[in-house]
């Protein structure tokens, strides 16, 4: 079995080095080498022998660690991103990044309540400087999903929930996509589909994505007056794999982080996409 070390080295850096993405594309285009980066470097790991080594490098003085105490390090995050609590998605290591460059929030099930958007709200007023992105980050397997689906399918289990507003209030929100999910599915496939035993798994993943877009559309619409070159994606962790996935048309397989719809049309095209994509196909093909 070969081992896999992942090691922060603090260094000094000169300018260039620790200079942050020039804008979202950019920022974008890190994120999505970093996580593929991240990825690459676990395949095969019970399959081959030897150490491999990936080095991040991190600036001293985002820690403050130059300054012998005396000043805070300047904040300066290229991108936020709203993730699930989910201990299994740790998102600076998925993504290759370090300290000071991301401005995380984590919640389960990534939804958007008001401590999320004010939290966004707060990023995009006062980290402007280097703030070039918006990320919102399903994974797949999300237990909140999951139990949402759940619900849905079986509306009792609700019941068990009557004195436990907190979770309700996690759930509510999500019931919304995995009815417009299961909508869907019903209107390609057909009413037989219900019965499929991987119906319940195609309705979970596919309400993953979907409702990772609905909140990235969402934070677009709330935040209407940041400044335009800051952009808004979404995309879904995959545990399977370690990357991040995003069906969209014409492209199956789908790959990294993706721009959030903009429209009703874009959320009809996703919904094909997510449909036609490998993964949910195979699921509805092999019969569970
Ligand atoms: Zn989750």
């Amino acid at each position: 079995m070969k081992t896999v070390d992942i090691t922060y080295r603090y260094e000094q850096q000169d300018a260039e080095a620790s200079r942050r993405p020039a804008d979202s594309e950019a920022a974008l285009r890190r994120l999505n080498d970093g996580n593929r980066a991240f990825a690459a470097l676990l395949e095969d790991f019970s399959n081959q022998a030897g150490g491999i080594q990936r080095i991040i490098s991190v600036d001293p003085s985002d820690l403050g660690l130059l300054s012998g105490g005396k000043e805070l390090p300047k904040q300066r995050p290229f991108a936020a991103i709203v993730g699930c609590s989910d201990a299994r998605v740790p998102i600076e290591l998925i993504f290759n990044e370090g300290p000071n460059d991301l401005f995380i929030i984590r919640v389960a099930g990534n939804s958007l309540g008001t401590e999320v958007l004010g939290s966004l709200r707060f990023a995009v007023e006062h980290l402007s400087d280097n703030l070039k992105l918006i990320v919102v980050l399903g994974h797949s397997g999300c237990g909140a999903l999951t139990s949402a689906v759940d619900v849905f399918l079986n509306p009792t289990d609700y019941l068990s929930l009557a004195g436990k507003h907190s979770l309700r209030y996690v759930l509510d929100a999500l019931l919304i996509v995995v009815q417009a999910c299961a909508k869907k599915i019903n209107a390609v496939f057909g009413p037989d589909i219900l019965h499929h035993p991987a119906y319940r798994r195609a309705l979970i993943e596919a309400s993953i994505v979907t409702h990772a877009a609905l909140a990235a559309y969402s934070i677009r619409q709330e935040l209407q007056n940041r400044p335009t070159e800051l952009q808004i994606a979404y995309g879904v962790y995959l545990l399977e794999t370690r990357q991040v996935w995003t069906p969209y048309a014409n492209e199956t397989n789908g790959s990294g982080l993706m721009a959030a719809p903009h429209n009703a049309a874009e959320f009809v095209e996703l919904g094909d996409a997510i449909l036609r994509s490998e993964r949910i196909a195979s699921l509805i093909k092999t019969k569970g």
